[in-house]
């Protein structure tokens, strides 16, 4: 094994070094696209390409699900006993620990996320995930329905068949095992889409997946582009579910797909607009350091970032100052390889230009930059936004009700709780919440009057693979984590006996 680098230098060398894998992974082999297309893979970090990938289409997701529905139907999988799902499963999960110098890498590169963030929480939360639901293949059972002397109603559980996986960009592992976790426990197979612009550390779990023993077939992962690949693949007459995790608009678009084939289910975890309610009388210090991290974490491509702060006016002032203070203290703007770098670069220029676009457009409405508000690290050809604040907006402001997806968190303030029932209600969105206060009376009035699927009072993303995840209204439906996951990927059965 080699040591890991400590420096950038050493970091762009290992990058430079490393023999990436670009092919889809179907039927238990990599792959390349039916028609040969690939795109090339361009680093956020420097606006370099480092990496081919295959451009996958209708055909190949075809033979992604044909491959999949093989395996389901021989029942090497779906009939496995629970204690070998579950040795696959651990040793899978012990596999992503042991490569994570590797996977770390590919996933910096692809989406420019620090590489401390990556070793510290994408790769082992995506390991952790594997393994909780590893833990739960013998710890599942079924029902047995209270009836009549003369009948036994069983009510078995059992998986539906073939899952469509489409994950996004901000969090490409951690996401991907929120779906393959629990689909693959219940005894699915699967196909997933990773998103265009981070398909490299997915594509390497095919390889783990399979030293893991995990039958061929049983997990198939398809890159490409999400009207080229995504698509055909919500459409496909033999898919049993799609799984989404991104944006409301194109989770829409699942509910329509399914609609227009075959009726299969569909899971959503969209966008959000997440506010913080900010009492007078709250923990200024506390929330300050809360709503920056919550923000400026990943660069603010966090779904449930707390992207609204609902500040009440009397101490709106203190807490701007405080967050940006947090920021400058704490969450570094640098290069992800960096040690010291906290905050790296934007998942790609097309994100980076909307990012400054909707800064401009604060500004526009009315909103004052008090924060930030530029490009950054321009010399070195990458995509960076400095962490930003857009003090005194209005809720109805486009900044205040559209998901800017970008380091930027927008201050509005209230003068009555009432009003800030309303403003953090006023919004599409239903992810996220978190309410400042010391008063428990209020805490628990706001926390119950606050529609959202998760409510943190006092903190904010605490979060564990114990607890459900996912949004009301147009956040989506349908919860990641928790044993509560696994039961969106199984079907009832009802099988009825009469004896005398
Ligand atoms: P996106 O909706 O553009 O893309 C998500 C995935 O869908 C990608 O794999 C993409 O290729 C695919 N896709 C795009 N168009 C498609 C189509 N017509 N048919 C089929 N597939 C298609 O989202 P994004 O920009 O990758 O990610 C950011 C979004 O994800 C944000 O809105 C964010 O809030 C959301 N998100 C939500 C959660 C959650 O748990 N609620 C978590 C992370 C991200």
């Amino acid at each position: 094994m080699l040591d890991r680098p400590t420096t950038r230098e050493g970091w762009a060398a290992r990058a430079a070094a490393l023999a990436i894998e670009g092919r889809a992974f179907i039927g238990g082999a990599y792959v390349a696209a039916l028609d040969g297309a690939s795109f090339a893979k361009v680093s956020p970090i420097d606006g370099k390409v480092f990496a081919h990938v295959a451009d996958c289409g209708e055909a190949d997701i075809d033979r992604a699900v044909k491959a999949a529905r093989a395996a389901f139907d021989s029942g090497v999988w779906r009939d496995a006993d629970p204690q070998r799902k579950k040795a696959v499963l651990l040793r899978f999960a012990a596999l992503i620990r042991e490569n994570i110098d590797e996977i770390a890498l590919l996933e910096t590169l692809d989406v420019g996320k620090v590489i401390s963030n990556a070793f510290a929480v994408d790769v082992p939360f995506c390991a952790d995930c594997i393994q909780y639901y590893a833990e739960l293949a013998d710890k599942l059972y079924d029902e047995v329905a209270p009836v009549g002397v003369h009948d036994v109603a069983m009510v078995r559980k059992e998986p539906l068949g073939v899952i469509g996986a489409i994950v996004p960009w901000n969090y490409p592992l951690i996401i991907a095992a929120w779906k393959i976790g629990p689909a693959l426990v219940a005894g699915n197979s699967v196909v997933l889409k990773p998103a265009e612009q981070s398909p490299l550390a997915s594509l390497l779990l095919g390889r783990l997946a399979k030293q893991a023993g995990l039958p061929d077939g049983v997990l198939n992962i398809v890159p490409g582009f999400g009207e080229k690949a995504g698509k055909p693949l919500a459409l496909h007459p033999d898919v049993d579910m799609i799984a989404f995790t991104g944006s409301t608009e194109v989770g829409k678009l699942m509910m329509v797909y399914a609609g227009q084939s075959n009726m299969k289910r569909v899971a959503l975890e969209c966008g959000g607009k997440s506010p913080h309610v900010v009492m007078p009388d709250a923990d200024l210090d506390a929330a300050a350091e809360a709503i920056a991290w919550g923000i400026y974490y990943n660069q603010g491509e966090t779904c449930h970032a707390g992207s609204r702060v609902l500040a009440h006016e009397s101490i709106r002032a203190a807490l701007v100052e405080k967050i940006a203070a947090v920021q400058q203290a704490q969450i570094p703007l640098g290069h992800p390889f960096d040690a010291a770098a906290q905050l790296g670069a934007v998942v790609e220029e097309k994100q980076m230009r909307r990012v400054l676009d909707y800064i401009a457009i604060g500004v526009k409405e009315g909103a004052r930059v008090a924060h930030g508000g530029k490009r950054a690290m321009a010399e070195t050809g990458g995509f960076y936004v400095e962490p930003t604040i857009l003090d005194g907006a209005r809720n109805d402001m486009r900044v205040a009700q559209e998901e800017i997806f970008g380091p930027v968190v927008v201050v509005v303030p209230f003068e009555t709780e009432a009003e800030a029932v309303r403003l953090a209600n006023d919004t599409i969105y239903g992810l996220a919440a978190a309410v400042w206060t010391r008063d428990m009376n209020a805490a628990h009035r706001l926390t119950r009057a606050i529609r959202a699927g998760t409510v943190w009072v006092n903190t904010y993303d605490r979060s564990s693979l114990t607890t459900p995840f996912g949004g009301f209204k147009q956040s989506g439906f349908g919860r990641d984590r928790s044993p509560h996951a696994i039961d969106k990927y199984m079907d009832f059965k009802t099988i009825w006996t009469s004896y005398r």
